[in-house]
């Protein structure tokens, strides 16, 4: 039987109270998401694995359509359509989330985890004051006043750094610059308080400077609150920043997945070695141009046979044309998905020297 998902102040603190276990939180075991469509059956997501401790940021990257934010929205039920077919296993805190009825999945998102995407617009209603969004979130979760939820809410907006909260909290989402709409996303995470965060490509359409108190204000609320934070990105330079562990994605899969200082000091995989020969580096003179990784992902309708990598990879070999690689252990927490051999890969990803050392 699928177990009540705890919502309560009470079982929230108490949750709250075990962060440091080194259990994991959220888990995804062989994670499946096929979407039927005119033109045929698309894999997104094929046998995904990842997990997150409380206080602990996962990064996922990879290309667009490498399954990253399909991956994020069943976790929260946002993939549940009529010609979706997912299976695998998705446990947060005890509860199986694929098989949770809708009413309480409900419950579960926005309250114990929530998700922020790029475009905060399409998060935010555009006809109502983004205050007013605030505080139905408080009180569709929590039963407190109008006026005490309003309260919150201003507390939430000037702690993000929103500037005379009192005025903006009855502004309209298009009023807002979209570094302001990221941090009304945020704030709310803030006064609600999850126990997980999925931030989907977040500061990809920020300038710099709000990128980096975007990320500032992600760090905190992992920091202060116990948060686990997904971080879905194309950007190894936010991954940098910010994650404890990393999982890189493509083709639905995960390909590779290892500690931070591990995967950006010795990864394993052609593919992450194509992602981080096309970020500059600061320990090199600059470069004509980046190298960037050759042809386009595949179609997820056609994908080729063996190593979905495979008619991209300039490390090909014949083995990987017939038979898919597992994802195995290399070191202890470091696991890759490739035939090369164990030692030619860790010795071509060491002479990578790669800038985050
Ligand atoms: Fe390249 Fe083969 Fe490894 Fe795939 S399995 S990444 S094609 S070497």
């Amino acid at each position: 039987m699928t177990p009540e998902p705890p919502d309560s102040d009470n079982a929230a603190a108490k949750s709250r109270e075990t962060s440091k276990s080194s259990s994991a939180l959220l888990e995804i075991r062989d994670l499946r998401v096929h979407f039927r469509t005119r033109d045929g059956v698309v894999h997104a997501v094929e046998g995904a694995q990842l997990s997150v401790e409380r206080g602990q940021t996962l990064g996922v990257v990879g290309e667009s359509g490498s399954g990253k934010s399909v991956t994020a929205m069943t976790v929260i039920g946002l993939t549940r359509f009529p010609n979706a077919t997912i299976s695998g296993e998705i446990e947060f805190d005890g509860i199986d989330l694929i098989n949770l009825p809708d009413n309480q999945m409900r419950r579960v998102r926005g309250r114990r985890i929530a998700m922020i995407f790029q475009d905060p617009l399409s998060s935010l209603h555009p006809l109502y004051k983004v205050g007013w969004q605030i505080v139905e979130a408080i009180q569709t979760h929590e039963e407190v006043s109008t006026s005490e939820a309003r309260a919150r809410t201003i507390e939430a907006l000037r702690e993000v750094g929103i500037p005379s909260p009192e005025k903006r909290i009855d502004s309209y989402p298009h009023e807002l610059s979209g570094g302001m709409r990221q941090r009304v996303m945020i704030a709310m995470a803030l006064v609600l308080k999850p126990d997980v965060l999925i931030a989907d490509e977040p500061t990809t359409a920020l300038d710099v400077t709000v990128q980096a108190q975007i990320l500032d204000l992600i760090r905190r609320l992992k920091d202060e609150y116990g948060t686990a934070v997904v971080m879905i990105t194309h950007d190894l330079g936010v991954i940098a920043e910010l994650a404890d562990e990393v999982a890189v994605m493509y083709a639905g899969r995960v390909m590779e997945k290892a500690p931070r200082e591990v995967l950006f000091t010795s990864p394993e995989l052609p593919y992450t070695w194509g992602l981080m020969r096309s970020i500059p580096r600061l320990d090199a003179p600059r470069p004509d141009r980046l190298d960037s990784i050759s042809g386009l992902p595949p179609s997820l309708i056609n994908l080729p046979p063996g190593c979905p990598f495979h008619p991209r990879c300039p490390y090909v070999m014949d083995v990987c044309l017939k038979k898919e690689p597992e994802l195995k252990q290399s070191e202890p927490g470091h696991l890759v998905s490739c035939h090369l051999d164990v030692k030619e890969r860790q010795q071509i990803g060491r002479d990578l020297q790669t800038l985050y050392r």
